[in-house]
């Protein structure tokens, strides 16, 4: 009964081997590392974008305010001071430097949040710079990749007719839980019993498990789920 399945799984393993020689080329981790980058780069380009649109917008804010000191200060500047009382001179001599003073600090904070916006313009191109020579590598190794499934694509496509061949043999059951376990990475399926415990995983087998092992062959770990048998 579990003959053909080993069978099965052992001629299987020659087709893991060529799974993992695949995912842990060169070119496999190159794609998933571009991939990461790309993703990460694009990432930081939406937040860039967000904070220079909040820079601008506090830009005009400052600029439109400069504009309205400004404006004051000129119509305050046309002002016929032969006419006025000393009292009302003073006082427009306080207005005034009063509102050159915000202008100079206005100023400073404009030229402080140009910097900014031209340090974030450039941290914005850089990103962009990145993520396109990502998009390259990443295009690069696609191909190398391909490449490589293409020389293993015989082998594997006649290692799969021989597994349907052998699949015809083994148990339904079994092999439905042996395709199961692959899907989730696992190789192999069944393993056999190493002393007490389960081949895969090494957890010790309590004795009514061990009984239960004895009584029908085979017994799913209860920690890997792999299958020991005997
Ligand atoms: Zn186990």
């Amino acid at each position: 009964m579990l003959e053909a399945i080993l069978e099965y799984q052992k001629k299987d393993g020659q087709l893991v081997k060529i799974e993992n020689e695949i995912s842990n080329s060169k070119a496999k981790k190159v794609v998933n590392q571009m991939v990461a980058v790309v993703k990460d780069g694009q990432q930081k380009i939406v937040s860039i974008e967000k904070n220079a649109n909040n820079l601008i917008k506090s830009f005009q804010d400052l600029e439109a305010n400069f504009n309205k000191q400004n404006k004051l200060l000129d119509s305050l500047n046309k002002t016929k001071f032969e006419d006025l009382q000393p009292e009302k001179l003073e006082q427009l001599e306080k207005q005034t430097n009063e509102i050159t003073a915000e202008l100079l600090v206005l100023e400073k904070s404009i030229a402080k949040l140009s910097k900014e916006i031209s340090a974030t313009l450039k941290d914005f191109e850089a990103s962009k710079k990145d993520v396109l020579s990502a998009k390259q590598r990443h295009k690069q190794a696609m191909q190398a990749y391909n490449t490589l499934l293409e020389t293993k694509k015989e082998e594997m496509e006649n290692l799969k007719k021989e597994l349907a061949e052998l699949e015809k043999k083994a148990e339904p059951k079994l092999i439905q839980k042996y395709k199961k376990m692959r899907e989730d990475k696992k190789y192999p399926v069944f393993v056999p019993l190493l002393k007490n415990s389960c081949g895969g995983c090494l957890m010790e087998l309590s004795i009514s498990q061990h009984n239960k092992l004895d009584e029908k062959g085979m017994l799913e770990c209860e920690n890997c789920h792999r299958i020991i048998y005997k």
